[in-house]
């Protein structure tokens, strides 16, 4: 189902609240939030359509909190503020917004706007779905060479990379260890197989993969989908 839910995070209340009502007309569902961390705890919670960002809050800046939630999640994200000078504007950008807007607005330009974004984005999904695939809790979007958690992205380095796709692609087939250092890291290797267990460790622990990605004693290891 579409995901319809627009996070705004706003200190100044009368504002969150003239876009939660403009939102909701429209047939959004609006959470508000009026704090920087407040905002990113809900929105790594319940991950939104899109976000409504105020550059100028309270505790962390809306430019922070862009660059930290743009960093986990591919959410798009319109910065609203007072200011409204270029270089403002393109640090804005810089921080991983996908628009800007200033204040005082037009709530129906803030729509017409959010709704362009979110047209673009799903587009954009929609594209890169052709070469990706689901495994369980995972989303692997191959070109990207990106893992997705739900709608977390995994922080992987390249061999933990092609270690889990290697898994995700075979599952169930045991591998040992010599066999996964010579396919993923080539028979030049000359460090010993102790680095496939750690590099095993790491992803089942940033993929969420325990009792998924198991030990086979005196074997190896294998994925187990469940
Ligand atoms: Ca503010």
């Amino acid at each position: 189902m579409e995901n319809r839910k627009i996070l705004v995070i706003e200190d100044e209340k009368p504002i969150a609240d003239i876009l939660k009502y403009g939102f909701e007309k429209e047939g959004f569902q609006v959470q508000c939030a009026y704090t920087g961390s407040e905002g990113f705890a809900m929105a790594c919670k319940e991950p939104p359509a899109l976000v409504l960002l105020d550059w100028m809050l309270p505790d962390i800046g809306g430019v922070d909190v862009c660059r930290m939630l743009t960093e986990q999640y591919r959410m798009p994200i319109i910065m609203l503020t007072a200011r409204g000078s270029v270089e403002d504007k393109l640090y804005g950008l810089e921080s991983g917004a996908d628009d800007y807007i200033t204040k005082p607005f037009d709530l129906r330009e803030v729509i017409a706007r959010a709704r362009t974004i979110l047209r673009r984005f799903d587009k954009a999904r929609g594209a890169s779905e052709d070469d990706s695939f689901v495994c369980g809790h995972l989303t692997v979007v191959e070109r990207e060479h990106s893992v997705y958690c739900q709608d977390r992205l995994v922080n992987l380095t390249p061999k933990e990379y092609e270690l889990l796709i290697c898994f995700l692609k075979h599952p169930r087939q045991v591998f040992t260890r010599t066999a996964l250092l010579d396919q993923i890291w080539g028979y030049d290797f000359t460090g010993d197989t102790r680095t496939v267990d750690i590099h095993v460790q790491r992803i089942r622990k940033k993929a969420e993969l325990d009792g998924m990605l198991v030990t086979v004693f005196g074997v190896g290891y294998k994925y187990v989908p469940q």
